[in-house]
């Protein structure tokens, strides 16, 4: 099966978040189950500054929306799978991927040049293509493209259009004037319920549903969530009417990268069977970030995360300060996003410099550190699609207190003492007292060494390879053509 994948983030080429793992993870294992994956990106401007990366110029140049655009080829590394980088200096050189903090003003034509340059290489080296696989709603423009333009062309005449749903906050209102000036869409229809515009305002992810032949949302947690009120973003009547194409696929970790024994990111390794790394890494950490010789007996407690408000830092007021004022634990939060989030953790570690540390910025190395090393990881999110930090959390005897929401839902069991199951702490209500008594409990079963030994050997047992998530989506993909 050729599939074509388009995301505006990859692993080891630009990251900001769980996006960029998965595409790289699912392209990575549909190649070992011997199809071949065909990666299309933009050329960011941090993409020419990686030392891992290396790419050629393939010589072919295209006009897109009166754009000159020029196609570098890449690969995944330690793999044969291309990565066709799209060159177009005046849209993508420029710093990071979306623009910080409300995104750049022409990300609407960015992502759109992307997603017209994908077929248009397709085409320009002849590769027919079974399946097109948009991501979110900087990809999701693939469709209405292989519907309205190229389904037309031989190579595209059977392929079929998957819109996988990270995070249906994020939808890409786009003003009409200028998506019909480049787009050359007729937006408005007569008589039927315009596919782009929804709510009077041109939206590129309810366009990617409505031409998408399936949807798959990261979590079956999240399909269902989605088709509420609460958890809809505005678009559950319309998940409800695509209800048919809907289908939960719950991702995955790439083991490879995120393993104890051989993580590369880390100095002190580990296992099931001898966890003593863990220990001398913690200390480590604690010694570095906190700067303590001999740090006490406490728990470490991390957080890795983007800041925005749907990782729920909003409950800490209330609950954080006093626990660290009672020198009940020590915190380590790494982090970038929203400016009230940097404000706060920057207020906590000057207020509690000698139990809590913040790290502002994106750091690969660090947040291996903080997901192996701590003893419980902190993800109280408002919603959550399907969050891999908690997920990486496990395989390092990391306990995860979690609320009960979307992937948290389906891959944290709160524990039961009662039986020795379970492999996290979970609430529901998003209050700083639900949190609190979670963090609570978590300081009880510390003190506890044969509970913890229970709960660590838990988490270090689940099991969540993306190989399993890779397969569900060839399933899917294979029912799209055979139907
Ligand atoms: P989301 O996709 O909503 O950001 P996920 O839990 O699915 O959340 O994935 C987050 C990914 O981004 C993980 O790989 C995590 O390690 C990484 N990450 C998040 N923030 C940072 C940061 N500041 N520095 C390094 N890695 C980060």
């Amino acid at each position: 099966m050729n599939i074509l994948l388009s995301s505006a983030e990859l692993d080891h080429f630009a990251k900001v978040g769980g996006l960029a793992d998965i595409s790289s993870a699912l392209a990575i294992e549909w190649e070992k189950l011997g199809h071949n994956p065909i990666v299309v990106l933009p050329k960011y401007q941090c993409i020419d500054h990686l030392e891992e990366i290396e790419f050629t110029d393939t010589g072919l140049l295209f006009t897109i929306c009166s754009l000159p655009i020029r196609i570098f080829k890449s690969v995944i590394p330690h793999t044969r799978i291309p990565v066709f980088l799209v060159e177009c200096d005046s849209l993508y050189n420029r710093p990071g991927i979306y623009g910080n903090p409300d995104g750049y003003e022409d990300n609407d034509l960015r992502f759109f040049v992307l997603c017209k340059a994908a077929f248009e290489i397709m085409i320009a080296l002849n590769i027919k293509i079974d399946i097109v696989s948009a991501h979110d709603y900087h990809t999701a423009l693939l469709l209405p493209l292989l519907k309205l333009e190229y389904g037309m062309n031989p190579l595209f005449q059977h392929t079929k259009g998957v819109l996988t749903i990270h995070n249906a906050q994020y939808q890409g209102f786009y003003e009409i004037n200028r998506v019909s000036t480049f787009t050359q869409w007729d937006l408005y229809s007569k008589d039927i319920q315009s596919p782009f515009l929804f709510d009077n305002k041109f939206n590129a992810l309810y366009t990617g549903i409505n031409f998408a032949d399936a949807i798959i949302a990261v979590s079956p947690g999240y399909a269902n969530e989605i088709l509420t009120h609460e958890f809809g973003e505005g678009l559950h009547d319309v998940f409800q009417q695509h209800k048919h194409k809907l289908h939960g696929i719950l991702n995955g970790v790439n083991y490879d990268s995120w393993n104890p024994e051989n993580d590369k990111y880390i100095s002190e390794h580990f296992s099931l069977q001898d966890r003593n790394g863990k220990q001398k890494g913690k200390l480590k950490l604690l010694t570095s970030k906190i700067g303590m010789i001999e740090p006490e007996a406490l728990p470490l407690f991390g957080i890795v995360s983007r800041f925005t408000s749907q990782k729920g830092f909003d409950i800490f007021h209330g609950c954080i300060e006093q626990l660290l004022e009672e020198k009940k634990l020590h915190l380590i939060v790494l982090g970038s996003g929203d400016v009230q989030y940097e404000v706060y953790f920057t207020h906590l570690e000057e207020t509690f410099p000698n139990h809590c540390s913040f790290t502002s910025g994106y750091d690969e190395v660090l947040a291996h550190e903080i997901l192996a090393y701590s003893d419980f990881f902190l993800m109280p999110s408002v919603f959550e699609p399907c969050g891999l930090t908690q997920l990486y959390a496990l395989k390092y005897g990391t306990i995860p207190i979690v609320r009960k929401v979307g992937g948290l839902k389906d891959t944290i069991e709160n524990v039961q003492m009662m039986n020795g199951t379970g492999n996290g702490i979970t609430f529901s209500a998003f209050n700083s007292d639900s949190l609190l008594t979670s963090i609570q409990i978590a300081l009880e079963y510390y003190e506890h060494s044969d509970i913890m030994n229970t709960i660590i050997r838990n988490a270090m047992k689940s099991n969540f390879p993306i190989g399993n998530t890779a397969n569900d989506y060839i399933s899917l993909f294979k029912e799209l053509l055979t139907h």
